[in-house]
């Protein structure tokens, strides 16, 4: 079976949709994860709510959605971060708050483990960017892949080696263990612009991280539009 696995969406419908569109046109994705960050930063939130509860199977809570609904302090997110997070938490109706609260911080689902930041410590919100912070976490689960977000960067991991993500689909060796950061469909931030996730057939453990091209004028401009700082719109023209 074909699943689709997004993360950090961060209220950005445009890429959202895009995304959307791309996994209808590849036509055989029967099961759909989000690993959490729906909102934060973008225009978008409660659309993005909305989209991400018909679409994904599971979704998993993210330090913005923590943040938002007040789970999670919001001290240590940067000023724009923070200004981002308030100007959400005013679109949001308590049914919008109540549907974040109830979010998991990881699920195993077809052996497979879902979580934000990483297997270990989910409520830590840690990062895992490259290889040497994935090498702490592979006792952290037991399944043979864990997918996770958070960092907004992609990254395929193996216990002894990092997997370049970028030239085509991956082959998974089955008495192998894999962390996979999907990246971000809203705000990438590892200087590509394009949004980002991943498919994995589960049955061949063919992996694939994907990367498209959306209106990221469209999303800066709504972003620029609610008054939040500009800073946010721009940073998606540049992937950072
Ligand atoms: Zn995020």
């Amino acid at each position: 079976m074909k699943i689709a696995i997004l993360s950090d969406i961060h209220a950005n419908l445009e890429a959202f949709e895009r995304c959307e569109q791309f996994l209808g046109e590849i036509g055989d994705i029967e099961f759909t994860a989000i690993l959490g960050d729906i909102v934060g930063y973008g225009a978008d939130p409660v659309l993005c709510i909305d989209k991400a509860k018909e679409i994904a199977g599971v979704n998993i809570i993210g330090n913005h959605d923590a943040a938002v609904i007040g789970t999670s302090d919001i001290t240590y997110f940067n000023m724009a971060a923070r200004k981002a997070i308030l100007w959400t938490r005013d679109q949001l109706n308590d049914e919008y708050c109540a549907f974040l609260k109830g979010l998991p911080y990881s699920e195993s689902k077809y052996e497979i483990l879902f979580t934000h930041g990483s297997p270990n410590d989910p409520k830590e919100w840690k990062y895992i960017f490259n290889w040497f912070d994935a090498l702490d976490e592979f006792h952290g689960f037991d399944e043979t892949v864990c997918f996770v977000g958070h960092s907004h960067v992609p990254g395929i991991f193996e216990e002894s080696e990092t997997i370049p993500h970028d030239a085509g689909p991956v082959q998974l060796d089955s008495a192998k263990k894999y962390i996979v950061n999907v990246g971000s469909i809203g705000q990438p931030r590892d200087g590509d612009p394009r949004l980002s996730f991943a498919v994995l057939d589960t049955t061949s453990r063919l992996l694939e991280i994907i990367r498209l091209e959306y209106d990221v004028e469209a999303a800066r401009n709504k972003i620029i539009e609610t008054g939040m700082p500009e800073y946010l719109g721009n940073r998606l023209l540049k992937g950072k």
